[in-house]
């Protein structure tokens, strides 16, 4: 079995993963990154701009992971995942699981010769199934690495990617591998999930095609989106009338989920002064119940897409349903004026979802939960990033909701703890030997 030494491990390659990650290896930490997909990026290379710059996701995201994968000091295992923890002498011992891909990575150009032969059409997770792929692909096109990947569930082995392939890298014989990594330290940084799973079954996502999520909104205004550009997936119509209903999965009891997702105030105005860019002529409206713009030039922000002429309506809505033109109609609270009930149509609602965590990591790495069902630091004030589990440290959302400028400050911190921590571990290693020596 491969065995890889490494002083530090790094669970997840999302941007606060990547950031842990690069933060350690430039100051001479070796570090290995596991991420389960056969991409690194997390949902960040999913977006389309970023508040508040509003600048091109893609262009900030790509040469970060650019970098994690020709960083001489980081080994980059994606499409990989740890199986166990143990705890030895030296620091942790993690068993993981190669995925195969039935693709020769070594061999591997990306050139997508595989991808344009297979005949199989499926949904593209990236693009929340609305656009198609096939059953062996490069994920998306900016991917790192650039390694395509089989879905050998629903390949019908034709062979035609074998034969398509310029490099004779396609391998059906593949099987999962195993290999063990030892490191000092372990950094969790495995994110989030929208609360889609969550969305309240009044506003329809379901059933109504013209009710979708704000991280599918993320994909249709992005450049390299499903349709290249804005309509409403259930007809293909270019929306005149675009609804933001927030808090939907957030701040919730009824559905579990009761604490602020933080970000969605700035992403839904974010998307609608995007969408005020590409469909100038359709009107915005954003209904919250508070508007919370926290961080450093978001209030401003807020301002200017008021000045825009994005409509800001203090209201809650309850239900949302559809007309007999697929136009979602919502049943509105206006909280301004004395809870009044009021029913506007749109063309398209959007659903401003929440943050959930997306991974538990109870059982294997040996951290509690706190009640929001997030990774738990016992000492948040001082110590934001450190678990009560010696070792085990905690980077972006997968320790609660946050924006992309917090995961990378808390990631930075978390590599500070970590490097601290290795090395007083080598320290305290070191005097251990000496000591040895000095008694032998
Ligand atoms: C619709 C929407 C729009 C947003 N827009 C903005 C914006 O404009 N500006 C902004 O600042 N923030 C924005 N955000 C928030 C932003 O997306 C997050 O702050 C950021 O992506 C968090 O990154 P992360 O690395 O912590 O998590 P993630 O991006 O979720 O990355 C986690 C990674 O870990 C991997 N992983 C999970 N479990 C495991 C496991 N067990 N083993 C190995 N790997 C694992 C995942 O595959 C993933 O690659 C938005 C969020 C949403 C939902």
């Amino acid at each position: 079995m491969r065995k890889i030494k490494v002083d530090a491990l790094v669970v997840g390659g999302g941007i606060s993963g990547m950031q842990t990650a690069l933060d350690l290896a430039d100051q001479g930490y070796q570090v290995a990154l596991v991420e389960k997909e056969a991409s690194i990026g997390g949902k960040m290379i999913a977006l389309s701009k970023v508040f508040p710059t509003l600048d091109c996701c893609s262009c900030i995201t790509t040469p970060k992971m650019s970098a994690v994968a020709h960083h001489a000091n980081i080994q980059l295992l994606t499409y990989h995942e740890v199986q166990g923890v143990r705890e030895t002498e030296g620091g942790f011992t993690a068993e993981i699981l190669k995925k195969p891909r039935y693709v020769i990575e070594e061999s591997c150009t990306g050139c997508r010769q595989c991808e344009y032969v297979c005949p199989i059409n499926l949904p593209s997770a990236f693009d929340l199934d609305y656009g198609a792929t096939r059953a062996i692909c490069v994920p998306f096109s900016t991917a790192v690495p650039q390694y395509a990947v089989m879905d050998i569930e629903n390949c019908i082995l034709c062979g035609k990617c074998q034969k398509a392939c310029p490099a004779d890298c396609i391998d059906f014989t593949q099987k999962p591998e195993n290999l063990e990594i030892e490191a000092d330290a372990i950094i969790l940084a495995t994110g989030f999930e929208t609360t889609s799973r969550f969305a309240k079954k009044e506003y329809g996502a379901e059933k109504n095609h013209n009710v979708i999520n704000a991280m599918f909104m993320e994909r249709l205004l992005a450049p390299t989106g499903p349709y290249g550009r804005v309509i409403r997936p259930g007809d293909g119509k270019e929306p005149d009338s675009i609804a933001y209903i927030q808090c939907a999965g957030s701040r919730d009891a009824s559905l579990g989920v009761e604490y602020c997702s933080r970000v969605c105030c700035m992403y839904a105005i974010k998307q609608a002064m995007l969408l005020a860019g590409s469909l100038p002529l359709a009107d915005i409206t954003i209904y919250y119940m508070d508007i919370r713009t926290f961080g450093k030039g978001y209030e401003q922000f807020f301002q200017t897409a008021k000045a825009m002429g994005i409509e800001f309506i203090k209201g809650k809505v309850a239900s949302i349903r559809e007309d007999e033109n697929h136009n979602p109609v919502l049943r509105v609270e206006l909280i301004d004026e004395g809870s009044q009930v009021v029913e506007k149509t749109h063309d398209l609602a959007v659903l401003s979802v929440g943050l959930l965590p997306s991974y538990n990591p109870e059982e294997l790495y040996q951290v509690s939960l706190g009640d929001d069902g997030f990774i738990n630091i016992p000492q948040t004030n001082s110590f934001p990033c450190v678990t009560e589990r010696s070792g085990v440290f905690v980077a972006g959302t997968s320790a609660g909701p946050m924006d992309i400028v917090d995961s990378i400050i808390m990631s930075g911190s978390a590599a500070s703890e970590a490097a601290a921590y290795i090395e007083n571990k080598k320290k305290s290693l070191t005097s251990t030997e000496e000591r040895e020596n000095v008694y032998a």
